[in-house]
């Protein structure tokens, strides 16, 4: 594709500068957009960067790690502050688990700092990639999110540095509606620059894991309500369904159910860091960072149905194993780059989240939607949550359901129109979407998800804090009302 600049006025160490453009992508290699990178060495540099987009009558979007499957880090010819040089852990006090850590830091350093210190992070997502400056302004949650929450829930304070160069230590009780209205707010109101949080007391560096086999969707939600309600056993601290998404008729929705609890018998040499890792040769042969060229053949329908089958039925075969934390939380990054499996087409997710009531219905439905259109999603996963206090909150008291498909050259259109007919029946029943994944969704179906007045009161914020609008991604563009936004900013420039 071709890439245009701006000459006018783009002098060398100009906003625009030629030398700063960059062709960015979203983890799932779909949604592409040409921007200018900025990539600060200290959070003093920032407002510089600011003053720049001003003068130059551009936007800004945050960028962390890039690991938003969509376009929540693109800004098409616009900039991109890359936040990943500000990697210090400014405070850490193995007395308490308080850490104060700049945005840049990512999981992976997270939790290699306080596990040899007996705590690990309350949420953490599928990968340990994700910086926790973009896993605050996405909120992410992890396998426990109808227990914990997501990952603002365990936030004691952050810094909010606004286009203005105004920089708000927020807190939830100091200031209620701005912090839950940051955190979640897609990096549309502020950057955050230092982060407080409250880790989680371990004393082992292992989980205690427990498989069972869910014969369909109905079953899959009984294992859920019979693990997550203290009964004959203790709640289960993890628990993530893996769904057949081949599987359809009577076995519709069946899956393997993996359960995970935190061990509480002292091991103090299983919080060691080697005690995490795993070899970076699989057999002694395979480097770990080849694999996705072994699996990348594999990603066609009839593999990938014997695959979902056999993940199935090691459901039914008994299985309790302790296994390190970082390998229970982090499967996808034993396969270093596996995104690059999925190639040339990428993946699409759809991600959503049903209240709990019209969770079975809305997701046989989904399931029978995809294997009608004959597009088998390869990779369904589904967990439970909770409500919380985000003003833009996507987790409801309910259940969710990813779907991974592969995009090729022979489904594109039809999975396009695909997603688009999913997104009715999770409307229809007060269902909501993911911004860290979604690549589907308008603005008329933002607020309808979510609820206009939540959108509104979203906007008047913003409108308070960067009245110049000057925070701005092509995911904003694309799911926040268009009369707000200033007429001269581009939108996406790709879906390829
Ligand atoms: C394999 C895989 C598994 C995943 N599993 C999960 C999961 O289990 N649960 C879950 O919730 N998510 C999951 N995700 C999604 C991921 O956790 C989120 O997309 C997260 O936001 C990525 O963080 P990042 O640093 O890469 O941010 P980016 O993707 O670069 O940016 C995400 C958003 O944060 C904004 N942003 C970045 N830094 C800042 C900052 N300092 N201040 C303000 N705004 C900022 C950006 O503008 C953008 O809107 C997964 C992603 C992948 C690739």
């Amino acid at each position: 594709m071709a890439i245009e600049t701006h000459p006018q006025g783009e002098t060398a160490g100009g906003a625009r500068a030629a030398d700063r453009l960059r062709m960015l992508q979203g983890w799932a290699m779909v949604r592409r957009a040409p921007g200018y990178v900025w990539r600060p060495a200290t959070v003093a540099a920032i407002p510089e960067v600011f003053a720049r987009a001003r003068q130059a009558h551009t936007t800004i979007a945050p960028r962390g790690a890039g690991y938003s499957y969509n376009d929540a880090a693109l800004n098409s010819e616009a900039i991109v502050l890359d936040l990943t040089a500000l990697r210090g852990i400014t405070a850490w006090d193995p007395a308490t688990g308080v850490i104060t850590v700049e945005p840049g830091v990512t999981i992976r350093d997270l939790w290699r700092t306080v596990l040899p210190d007996g705590w690990w992070p309350p949420v953490v997502p599928g990968t340990m990639g994700p910086t926790i400056g973009g896993c605050l302004a996405m909120n992410v949650h992890g396998k426990n999110a109808w227990r914990a929450g997501p990952i603002g829930e365990h936030v004691l304070a952050c810094d909010l540095l606004t286009p203005d160069g105004t920089t708000r230590t927020i807190t939830p009780i100091g200031d209620p509606d701005l912090f839950h209205a940051a955190i979640g707010g897609m990096g549309l109101l502020g950057i955050f620059t230092s982060i407080t949080l409250q880790m989680r007391r371990v004393r082992n560096g292992r989980v205690q894991t427990h498989h069972f086999a869910a014969r369909d969707l109905s079953e899959m939600f009984a294992i859920f309500a019979r693990e997550t309600i203290p009964g004959t056993r203790p709640e289960a601290d993890y628990l993530v369904g893996w769904v057949d998404g081949f599987a359809s008729g009577a076995s519709l929705g069946r899956g393997l159910v993996e359960r995970a609890d935190f061990i509480e018998e002292a091991d103090p040499a299983s919080l060691r860091l080697a005690a995490q890792d795993v070899p970076p040769r699989i057999a002694g042969i395979v480097p770990r960072s080849e694999l996705w060229r072994v699996m990348k053949p594999m990603f066609n329908d009839p593999i990938m149905r014997l695959a979902n089958g056999a993940q199935y039925r090691r459901g039914s075969a008994a299985h309790a194993a302790p296994v390190p934390h970082a390998q229970f939380h982090f499967f996808h990054d034993y396969m270093p780059n596996w995104q690059r499996a999925w190639l040339p087409g990428g993946l699409r997710q759809f991600q959503v989240f049903v209240p709990r009531a019209a969770a079975a219905s809305t997701f046989a439905t989904l399931l029978r939607f995809a294997q009608t259109a004959d597009i088998p999603p390869y990779l369904v996963v589904f967990k439970q949550h909770r409500a919380n206090q985000s003003l833009l909150a996507y987790e409801l008291d309910g259940f969710s359901l990813s779907l991974d498909f592969h995009v090729t050259a022979r489904n594109a259109t039809r999975l396009d129109t695909l997603l688009h007919a999913l997104r009715r029946p999770v409307m229809d029943v007060g269902g909501r979407f993911y911004m860290a994944k979604d690549d589907v969704i308008d603005a008329a179906d933002f607020a309808r998800s979510l609820g206009a007045e939540r959108v509104a009161a979203f906007l008047a914020i913003k409108q308070r804090l960067d009245p110049e609008k000057i925070l701005m991604s092509n995911l904003g563009r694309r799911i926040l009302a268009m009369e707000i936004l200033p007429t001269s900013i581009g939108g996406d420039s790709s879906i390829e």
